[in-house]
């Protein structure tokens, strides 16, 4: 069943999460990840270690557990998402995991979705910022601080789609056309797109607290509601909904503000289309966005290339309200270059960076953020941020880690 705390639970549960994770020694389940996980992973956890050593003086050490899943799973336990493995990340709380093949043909669609549909992770936090000395497509790429909320179990993302030509979406389409009128041509699938009050109110909510706990001007609303009105529409609506019901002292839309929001955050809603032109032109306006699945698809990113950081961008999946969260790397599984200590371990130590802030181990995600900056500054760095650089020095995954631990030292 669907939890949905106001904002006051929402605030008791965050804490309690963090108070869960003041003490030394706590257990984290990992996936190592298909392809390149073989060389990001160990590089990843390398740094991890040093970090939490170096902020606690040797007083906190992680107790990492590896669980299965994906193509090792596969080869090792002939099941491509173990129940054992959502048991764990069930038990321990957080986690964090490289990236997994998804299985073609298989009746699994996608591993990652099933995770996030199995613990009910309904956001997927995707924070986009720029590291001074990468290459980017964009003019003013250090103008993008954005931190970009995207419901992870509704819209699309629900899969409920029937394949053409069989006999059920055939059912659904003669359905729909007695009950309702819709003609549909009869060589289409079709899929269901639910967006409901309850997943689009929990995901506002923690989107417009996140922006009062961390001292974000400004909230936008990203929705396609001109065109989808009971869906995309009704995402937009409950929000402001919301923010008059629980946020008021705090928070004011775009028209109660009257062009004066004052020390409140001012909320406003704009439409995707818009919202990407809008990012590539005056990305400086928006600190915290909430949005559908399927904008935020395609939002974070074409945010995260805006900054160069396709490769190096983390996400989590979080339910704040159980605190459950699983951390992972962005890009995919990068197959041409696993095994090689090739690829670019970035990713994946920014989950780490999110995934100890949300545990309330601030110290070890700062030294996180200051050694990576400094190795990119240096031009230590992996092939894919050296390209369009002539000052860099092409580092392996393994190499790069230890350039990491070295400006932490
Ligand atoms: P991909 O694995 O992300 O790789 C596409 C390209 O992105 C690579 O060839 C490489 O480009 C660059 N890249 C990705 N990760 C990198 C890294 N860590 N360091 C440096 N460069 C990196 O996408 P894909 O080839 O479309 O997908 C391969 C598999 O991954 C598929 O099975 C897909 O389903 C799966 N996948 C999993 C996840 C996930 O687990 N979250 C996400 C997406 C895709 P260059 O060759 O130009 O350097």
């Amino acid at each position: 069943m669907v939890e949905n705390l106001n904002r006051e639970e929402l605030n008791n549960a965050i804490k309690k999460t963090r108070e869960s994770f003041d003490t030394d020694n706590p257990t984290v389940p990992f996936i190592e990840g298909d392809g390149i996980g073989i060389d990001i992973w160990p590089a990843s956890q390398v740094v991890f270690d040093a970090v939490v050593e170096k902020a606690y003086n040797g007083n906190r050490k992680i107790n990492w557990v590896e669980v299965l899943a994906g193509q090792k799973a596969f080869d090792t336990v002939s099941e491509w998402l173990p129940k054992k493995t959502l048991d764990t990340f069930d038990e321990f709380g957080v986690g964090i995991k490289g990236p997994l093949t998804t299985p073609v043909g298989e009746g699994i669609r996608s591993i990652n979705v099933a995770i996030r549909q199995e613990l009910d992770l309904y956001v997927c936090l995707r924070p986009i910022k720029y590291f001074k000395g990468i290459e980017t497509p964009t003019k003013n790429p250090q103008d993008v601080d954005i931190v970009l909320f995207r419901e992870n179990t509704e819209d699309v993302y629900s899969g409920k789609e029937l394949e053409e030509g069989t006999e059920e979406v055939l059912k659904l389409n003669n359905f729909l056309k007695e009950e309702f009128g819709w003609e549909i041509r009869k060589d289409s699938g079709i899929g269901i797109k639910p967006i409901s009050n309850t997943g689009s109110e929990r995901l506002i909510r923690a989107a417009i607290n996140f922006a009062v706990e961390n001292d974000k001007k400004n909230l936008a609303i990203v929705h396609k509601g001109n065109i989808m009105k009971f869906t995309e529409g009704a995402f937009r609506k409950w929000g402001y909904e919301l923010i008059e019901k629980e946020f008021s002292d705090v928070a004011v839309s775009w028209e109660d503000s009257n062009g004066d929001p004052g020390e409140k955050i001012l909320v406003q809603d704009v439409i995707a289309d818009a919202f990407l032109q809008q990012i590539l032109i005056k990305p400086q306006e928006f600190d915290v966005i909430a949005t559908t699945n399927l904008n935020g698809d395609y939002a974070s990113d074409a945010l995260a290339a805006q900054i160069g950081g396709i490769g190096i961008s983390p996400g989590g999946n979080i339910n704040y309200e159980n605190g459950k969260a699983v951390f992972e790397a962005t890009h995919g599984t990068a197959p041409k270059y696993a095994g090689q200590n090739k690829a670019n371990p970035g990713s994946l130590i920014l989950s780490g960076e999110m995934m100890f802030r949300y545990m309330g181990w601030n110290e070890a995600a700062d030294l996180i953020i200051e050694s990576m900056e400094k190795s990119i500054l240096e031009g230590n760095v992996t092939y894919d941020l050296a390209r369009g650089r002539n000052d860099a020095s092409i580092l392996s995954s393994s190499e790069f880690a230890e350039s990491l631990v070295k400006n932490i030292q």
